[in-house]
């Protein structure tokens, strides 16, 4: 009997730089619970020190998927960037294939005790072939983002391009929080390839996870059916932020941060100020694109826009601040009322949201379920953020 997960399948652990001390293993499973998660990555999971960790804390109860004390879902996962710069998604048939692959990297001279997210000296397509041998699967992580991206101006053009000859391996891509799926088909050398939306957290709250995360239909609970689920594109629904409000949407300026609309870019890319202008993930998706928005291939599925409670909440409130005491008192209450957050966002009737959290909160919830926000986009670092109407 198959089942449907929401699965959050990008994050990282306390031992990559900018994360949060307080992400640990039991931390994030009490969060995904509240949040609706039901599959998580473990993020880095081939530095030693996080490996310990996640041992101590999960019990493998599937193939290849490991159970928190709460019962939330684990799956090996990393994140490594190569020589180009490139970070590749990377997601890991067990935790002992994950050491395997910790080990084969040091191997290659990189160091992986200091650096949860470590340079390799190879390319694309060197990664990919120890990935394969290790048994796990790879693809771009937050594809077009101005830094570190795969598609990124200066890197490459094509998935191809970078993967080589180890391209049959690449089964998916990771969206970003600045693109969507209207934007990423836009290029149809993209149309072979399932879209995973994820979070890329760097903390556990539950304004952190889950951001975004993709609803799976999956044969079973293992590695194996996970792998299948993504190479076979059973993605129900990619879930995420608009991608306006992501923080690399539209171009800006490297000097004074300035935000340059597409059709505001100077021919020059010079700014006033004299800076350079960096092209946004919007910009540069324009720029690759072959098809006219709108045209999606057989199977792909819808992409909902949701935003994370608590900052509705805050914005509904005009609180600044999601850990605002007045912010945590109705998230909390929401959620036991919708039993996740997710169940919240998607689901719980407009009249209980006004009944829990107050008229205000229950009319943005509803705006921002229809679409009805306007949205001041985000870029160059900062997100984007919106008004009714
Ligand atoms: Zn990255
Ligand atoms: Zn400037």
């Amino acid at each position: 009997m198959s089942t449907v997960l929401d699965a959050d399948l990008h994050l990282h652990s306390r031992h990559a730089i900018g994360v949060s001390r307080y992400m640990d293993i039991p931390t994030l499973a009490h969060h995904a619970a509240e949040k609706g998660l039901t599959l998580m990555g473990t993020g880095d999971a081939q530095h030693p020190g996080w490996i310990a960790h996640l041992r101590e804390h999960l019990i493998e109860e599937e193939d290849g998927l490991y159970r928190a004390a709460n019962g939330t879902l684990f799956v090996a996962q990393t994140e490594l960037e190569d020589k180009d710069m490139v970070h590749h998604l990377v997601i890991l048939p067990s935790l002992d294939a994950a050491e395997d692959l910790g080990e084969r990297i040091a191997a290659t001279g990189a160091n992986v005790t200091s650096n949860a997210r470590p340079h390799l000296r190879m390319d694309g397509a060197g990664i990919a072939e120890i990935v394969r041998d290790v048994g796990g699967i790879i693809g771009p992580a937050h594809a077009f983002t101005p830094h570190r991206s795969l598609l990124r101006e200066g890197a490459f053009t094509s998935v191809e391009a970078c993967y080589r000859d180890r391209v049959a391996d690449v089964r998916f891509l990771e969206l970003g929080l600045s693109a969507d799926t209207d934007m990423a088909d836009t290029i149809s050398s993209l149309h072979q390839l399932t879209f995973l939306s994820c979070s890329d957290a760097h903390g556990p709250q539950p304004h952190r996870i889950g951001r975004e995360f993709v609803r799976l239909r999956m044969d079973e609970l293992s590695f194996p059916a996970l792998r299948h689920a993504i190479e076979r594109s059973d993605v129900e629904l990619n879930v995420g932020l608009d991608p306006r409000l992501g923080k690399y949407h539209l171009s800006s300026c490297n000097s004074c941060d300035r935000l340059f609309a597409p059709s505001a870019i100077p021919d020059d890319r010079r700014c006033s100020c004299g800076g350079a202008v960096r092209f946004g993930v919007s910009e540069r998706v324009a720029r690759l694109a072959d098809l006219p928005e709108g045209r999606h291939p057989t199977g792909r599925p819808p992409y909902l826009r949701i935003m994370p409670l608590a900052e509705l909440i805050a914005f509904s409130l005009g609180v600044k601040g999601v850990t605002s005491k007045r912010v945590v008192r109705v998230w909390r209450q929401l959620v036991a009322a919708g039993e996740s957050e997710i169940a919240v966002l998607v689901d719980l009737s407009v009249e209980d949201i006004a009944r829990v959290a107050g008229e205000k909160v229950a009319l943005w919830v509803l705006a921002f379920r229809k679409g009805a926000l306007t949205v001041l986009p985000g870029g160059g670092g900062r997100y984007g953020t919106f008004e009714l109407g």
